[in-house]
């Protein structure tokens, strides 16, 4: 199995080579033909199984396909995460041009207001401050958007980010593509699968 053969442009499978991807991960072979179909994806796996580019592959493709600001917003639950979902989404878009703005807790809100100005095409955030952007910046909201993930969704929600997911599931596009990836399947993580994804492909690792 190769990149290629799952699906992916040139741009995409170069990028991939460049970092030292050679054979796409278990994870990647099995969510991203379905994803770049379309489809809604909830992702049971692991950190380590390789579920970032996962879901980050078919994102840039179907951007590079249709290239538009504020086009996918991924939800994270810790500024660490979220800035390594950053670099991987830079790295892997590198040969597309893709524009990314981290958005968490604890950071200048003046800047990430700058950099939310700039018309990213991906914003990789922390709930929190996602909420705290959608009510207070001027200009920026996400009536456009085309993909929305949520990773780690088990500790999203252990974490108490539940009220502020439920505010922006009910501010963004009904069309739009949900991917959410969880390493364990909780009743609170089925009940948010339910309230966000549409037939959703399972993928299990
Ligand atoms: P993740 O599960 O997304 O946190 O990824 C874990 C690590 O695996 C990251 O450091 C990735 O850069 C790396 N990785 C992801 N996919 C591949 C691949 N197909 N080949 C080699 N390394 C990979």
């Amino acid at each position: 199995v190769t990149f290629e053969s799952l699906g992916l442009i040139p741009q995409l499978c170069e990028a991939c080579e460049k970092i030292g991807f050679t054979k796409p991960t278990e994870i990647q072979q099995a969510a991203i033909p379905d994803a770049l179909e379309g489809r809604d994806i909830i992702g049971l796996a692991q950190t380590g199984s390789g579920k970032t580019a996962a879901f980050a592959l078919p994102i840039l493709q179907r951007l590079f396909q249709n290239p538009q600001p504020l086009y996918a917003c991924v939800m994270a639950p810790t500024r660490e995460l979220a800035f390594q979902i950053s670099e991987q989404f830079e790295a892997l878009g590198s040969t597309i041009g893709v524009r990314c703005a981290v958005i968490v807790g604890g950071m200048d809100m003046m800047a990430q207001s700058i950099a939310l100005s700039k018309k990213p095409h991906v914003v990789i955030c922390t709930p929190g401050r996602l909420v705290d952007h959608l009510e207070n910046t001027k200009g920026f909201n996400l009536k456009q958007l085309k993909y929305l993930v949520m990773d780690e969704a088990d500790r999203l929600l252990d974490l108490d980010f539940g009220a502020e997911i439920e505010k922006v599931l009910k501010i963004i596009p009904r069309e739009r593509n949900t991917f959410l990836f969880s390493a364990t399947m909780t009743s609170k993580v089925e009940k948010l699968q339910r309230a966000s994804l549409v037939k959703p492909v399972k993928v299990e690792v």
